[in-house]
Formats: C-alpha cells, sequence, structure tokens
C-alpha cells in the first residue's frame, strides 16, 4: 500500500482533536486526523456525550483562530458570574456563597458553555471546508517509528502514514503516549460524575454555580432556554456507588434527589436529558513529548471536573504548540521544537493538576471541621477584593483580557 504524506497526524477525534486539525489546517498544515469511533453529533443518539463544556476567555481566541468562533458564538450561552456555595448543614440548604462577576477584570464574561456534540458537529463541519484536513473515522492509530527527519506512523488497517508531527489527542488511554514511550501517573478517587440538563423556574442569569457538601461538588451551568424554561447543565459528582444508584432512579424520585442537592436554588429541578456517568480521575504524563510526537488534551492531563479546566488547558497546549509549529518552519516536530513544548506546557500543567486534586479533596471531605473551613474559605475569599480578583485571573488563565 502506497504510504501517504502529511505535515501533521492527529490521532483522536474527541474535542481536543478536532480543535487542533481546525487550528493547524486553518494555520496552512496539511493535516490527517483519525478515530476507530466515529464522533457523535447530535443529543439524542445512542453513545452522545451529554456533557457541556464551559470555555473560559482566552479560549475564545484560539477557536477563532481555528476559525471556529463564528459557527459556535450562536449556540454559546454566557457565563457572567461563577459562584462557589456551601451546602453543609444538616438540611442540605446553602449556608455561605461567593460570587465572582467577570464586569471586576473584565467587559466579557468569564466564559461561555457549550454542548459537546454541537462543538463536534460544528467542529467536523470546519474539517470539512477545509482542502488541506483529512478525517477518517474506523480507522485508529495503532503504532509510530520516530526517524530524524519524519514519523512514521502505522495505522490499525495496516496502511502507513508519513508525517513531520504526530499529535496524541487520543483521550486517558493514549495509544500515542504508549508507543512515545511514555509513562501516566493516575490517582482515583473512586468518585464518579452524573452529568444532565435541568429546567428550572428561576432564571439563572448567567450564574454558573458549584455548590459544595460532602462527597464532591455539584455544578449548574447555564444553558439557553429549554420549551420555555430556563435550563441549565449539571456535573453532580459523587462516591460511584451513590452515583449508580442516583442514575438508577425513578424519574421523579432523581428530580427530587436533585433538587435537595441544588439546595433549592433554583426552585424544583426537573431532568430533561438522558444521564451520563464518568469516571473521576487524576492524571499526568511523565512528558508532553516524546520522539516526533506531542501530547495534548487527555492524553496529557486528566483533572476532576472543577473549575473547567480540563478542556481550557487543552486548548493552552494547542495555542503553545502552534506556535512552535509556526516557528520552527521546515524543522517542524523535531527535538527542539517539541522540547520546548514540554517545557512551556507540562509545569502549568503540573500545578493546575495538583490545584484541582487538593480542590476536589476538601469537596469531598464531610468532617465538620472541613466544613466550617470550607465556609471560612469562602467567606474569606468573597471579603478579600485582591484575593478574589487574583483568582478570578487564574481561573482564566490569563491577567486582565478585555477582548
Ligand atoms: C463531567 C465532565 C465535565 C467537564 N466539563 C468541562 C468544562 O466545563 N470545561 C473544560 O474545559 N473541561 C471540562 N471537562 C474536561 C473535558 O471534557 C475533557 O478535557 C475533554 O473532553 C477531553 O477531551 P479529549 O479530546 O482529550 O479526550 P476524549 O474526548 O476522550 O477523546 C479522545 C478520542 O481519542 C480516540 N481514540 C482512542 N484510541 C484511539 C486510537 N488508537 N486512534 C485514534 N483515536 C483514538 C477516542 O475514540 C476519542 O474519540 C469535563 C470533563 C468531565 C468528565
Amino acid at each position: 500500500m502506497k504510504k501517504r504524506t502529511f505535515d501533521i497526524f492527529i490521532s483522536g477525534c474527541g474535542v481536543a482533536g478536532l480543535t487542533a486539525a481546525a487550528a493547524f489546517g486553518t494555520a496552512g498544515f496539511s493535516v490527517l486526523i483519525v478515530d476507530p469511533t466515529p464522533p457523535v453529533t447530535t443529543q439524542t443518539a445512542d453513545g452522545a456525550d451529554l456533557r457541556t463544556t464551559a470555555f473560559l476567555q482566552p479560549a475564545r481566541a484560539f477557536l477563532k483562530r481555528a476559525g471556529l468562533w463564528d459557527a459556535l458564538a450562536p449556540h454559546a450561552t454566557p457565563l457572567q458570574v461563577m459562584q462557589i456555595a456551601d451546602a453543609s448543614g444538616p438540611d442540605g440548604a446553602i449556608r455561605t456563597t461567593a460570587a465572582f462577576d467577570a464586569a471586576d477584570i473584565s467587559d466579557a464574561p468569564f466564559g461561555w458553555n457549550l454542548p459537546n456534540w454541537l462543538l463536534r458537529r460544528e467542529m467536523i463541519a470546519r474539517l470539512h471546508a477545509l482542502d488541506n484536513v483529512m478525517l477518517e473515522t474506523g480507522v485508529g492509530f495503532a503504532d509510530m517509528v520516530a526517524r530524524t527527519a519524519y514519523a512514521l506512523v502505522q495505522l490499525t488497517d495496516g496502511s502507513q502514514v508519513r508525517c513531520k508531527l504526530v499529535i496524541g489527542a487520543d483521550g486517558r488511554n493514549s495509544p500515542v503516549r504508549t508507543a512515545a514511550g511514555l509513562t501516566a501517573k493516575t490517582t482515583r478517587y473512586g468518585q464518579k460524575a452524573l452529568t444532565f440538563a435541568v429546567t428550572h423556574d428561576q432564571p439563572h442569569g448567567n450564574i454558573s454555580t458549584e455548590i459544595h457538601r460532602s462527597g464532591g461538588p455539584f455544578t449548574l451551568v447555564p444553558l439557553p432556554d429549554h420549551d420555555g424554561l430556563p435550563c441549565s447543565a449539571v456535573v453532580w459528582m459523587n462516591d460511584g456507588t451513590k452515583i449508580a444508584n442516583l442514575a438508577a432512579l425513578d424519574p421523579a424520585s432523581f428530580d427530587a434527589a436533585a433538587t435537595a442537592r441544588s439546595g433549592g436554588i433554583y426552585g424544583p429541578l426537573t431532568c430533561v436529558s438522558k444521564r451520563g456517568t464518568w469516571p473521576i480521575i487524576s492524571q499526568i504524563a511523565s512528558a508532553m513529548n516524546g520522539p516526533r510526537a506531542a501530547l495534548v488534551a487527555e492524553a496529557a492531563h486528566v483533572m476532576p471536573p472543577i473549575g473547567a479546566q480540563g478542556l481550557n488547558m487543552s486548548l493552552a497546549d494547542l495555542a503553545c504548540l502552534l506556535d512552535l509549529a509556526l516557528d520552527a518552519g521546515e524543522t517542524i516536530g523535531d527535538a527542539t521544537m517539541l522540547d520546548a513544548y514540554h517545557a512551556a506546557r507540562h509545569n502549568d500543567v503540573r500545578l493546575r493538576v495538583t490545584g484541582v486534586d487538593a480542590l476536589n479533596r476538601a469537596s469531598i471531605a464531610g468532617s465538620a471541621i472541613a466544613q466550617d473551613l470550607r465556609v471560612a474559605g469562602i467567606k474569606a475569599l468573597y471579603g478579600a477584593t485582591p484575593i478574589r480578583r487574583k483568582l478570578m485571573e487564574l481561573g482564566l488563565g490569563a491577567k486582565r483580557q478585555s477582548t
């Protein structure tokens, strides 16, 4: 079989891989992206990803650069206020809240929320519009050999591809990571996340709220109205067995349980979607690069869904990799470029994975002391404007911005 040649080979058509293909394709590189599993691009299909992604401010600039933002913007719900609440009292009522308003640091909202199935649909449409990008599903990455000036990639159908750079965007069990001789350190919490959408009588006011009690947070993120009613996406984290029991409840009991866990913040909640479950882990790859290979997104870092860090960090990976690739010119994918990628990203990744791990452990803790500390911490943050501002900027992943 004849070998095909591309500048970039991308393993994985998750949201990160599809964004990578759009960004490198828009920049003029020839790209092949593959995935054994065709991405699901409707809300109701079997296997649909029922999560939504909250993109923080810097993500928009990168999505624009990838030629994606104009198609996504009409579907994006702005996140103007981020709120943290403690509901650890005996009745589950909310005891303390801290609200962070984006207006304090920027003219723009903190970010925008978008359903994952819709992201995939719009991203695939963008790839079809780029002549220099090929998307192939039903076939996957099998192995690679790095040579001095290029890599030879073996696909699962037995064919071979020659390229200058292999991007591993193939998830937490990344085959590219293994082929590149890299390892990953994994922390398990015994936790799962339940994802679903709810309607409620009270408007969400573009506020995203993380409610802490024990077992993990219950997070409500604004969505557009559903059947004329205010609507939010929910991520409910708890011990794996408890999540399995919740997922199996009949609709009325489930609505009652979700309403109770929300502390009644928007009044009664009605679940209007299927329920999805996701295992929660932290994971960090031993390095971001191997010979002719760069890891991005969950192939490099996984963390609990707290503070909308996961995919936003992935876009920071991609922005860094794309800048280095453009600077490298003919030497794209060589050791100098990829060592620079590792040096630029690994510390930030390590810091954020460690920080989110600490936040998750604090949220899991159900002891009275831990709960009182959390209430005190929320009060301190709420009261101290400079600390609040710094945290908001860190959450945005950037200093003050006004775009
Ligand atoms: C409940 C929940 C909520 C979240 N909310 C947010 C949020 O609001 N904001 C945020 O920034 N992040 C969020 N995240 C994190 C975010 O969803 C992930 O970071 C992101 O989806 C990871 O995408 P990925 O493309 O790296 O991995 P995946 O989505 O796992 O994609 C990997 C792809 O690789 C493919 N693949 C596997 N093997 C091969 C092979 N051999 N060859 C080719 N392809 C292969 C798979 O089929 C898959 O399609 C959340 C995570 C969870 C669990």
